[in-house]
């Protein structure tokens, strides 16, 4: 693996632009060149003083803390083995989390500002298999309309955001129900949880508020009970109810219907975002 090259830098750096410099030293180089596209800079390889500037200012504007404290924090959360000797040190692997982060919060269908629906992470990714957006379903004929989020049931969900309660608890699937809540900007519906919730139609809620817990898949072979999370971003003249007949469904780009409201999004970029503000 090539790493950039170092040009120029003072020798008298501060903690914070040490980290900032070991976030980007130790990233793929083309990685870092992607990095170096994102904040418009040229000189593809090199890490100058204007790299350095450029990416402690990116991080402040994404919220991203550079201090000791900052960077525990995030390995912490993201569990990349921060004791002992490890603590604090920013090497390849908490790079390029980074790197993963800093990209999914300056990709524009993430929405950035809201917090994680659990108060820790689920050991089990939302990106692959059968948990990932757009998945299969139905031997292929309709899509995955949302994200799988594995947790035991009656492990606590969160609201993402200030919001209020625009339709549920209902009955959603194999044994469990669905919230649907206006965050504003979006609409989450928080899918396969427990009947008895913490909040009902009309109810209003804060962010990190707890407001339902996962439920119990019955009559159906599932890795685990999970929360099932669908987003939709209001955007076009989306109206009426958020399952849609497949006339009139959001397709997958392959043309495969995910038998949902047009305005439905893939919710992955906005929990890369929010996981790094768990409630
Ligand atoms: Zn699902």
């Amino acid at each position: 693996m090539s790493t950039p090259t170092q040009q120029n830098l003072p020798t008298n750096l501060s903690v914070n632009q040490q980290n900032a410099l070991a976030i980007l030293s130790n990233l793929d180089l083309d990685e870092f060149n992607q990095l170096k596209d994102v904040m418009n800079l040229g000189v593809p390889g090199v890490i100058g003083p204007e790299t350095l500037a450029k990416f402690i200012a990116l991080c402040s504007r994404l919220k991203l803390d550079l201090t000791p404290a900052g960077v525990n924090s995030f390995k912490d959360i993201h569990r990349l083995g921060n004791t002992g000797p490890q603590h604090g040190v920013i090497g390849p692997t908490t790079a390029e989390f980074y790197f993963h982060t800093i990209l999914a919060l300056v990709d524009r269908t993430a929405i950035a500002e809201g917090c994680f629906p659990f108060k820790k992470l689920p050991n089990a990714d939302w990106t692959s298999g059968s948990r990932a957006f757009g998945s299969n379903r139905s031997n292929g004929t309709r899509a995955h309309a949302g994200c799988d989020l594995y947790f035991p049931s009656g492990t606590a969900i969160h609201a993402v955001r200030d919001g209020r309660v625009t339709r549920g608890p209902y009955a959603f699937f194999a044994g469990t129900f669905a919230l649907e809540v206006d965050h504003g900007d979006f609409i989450v519906r928080y899918c396969e949880i427990q009947e008895a919730t913490k909040v009902k139609e009309g109810s209003k809620v804060e962010q990190g508020q707890e407001i339902a817990r996962v439920g119990h898949l019955m009559g159906i072979v599932v890795p685990s009970d999970m929360l099932h999370l669908e987003l939709y971003d209001k955007s076009g003249d989306a109206s009426g109810g958020l399952t849609a007949k497949k006339a009139v469904s959001k397709r997958r780009a392959d043309g495969i219907p995910f038998l949902r409201r047009k305005d439905l999004v893939d919710p992955t970029s906005s929990l890369d975002v929010w996981m790094n503000n768990l409630p």
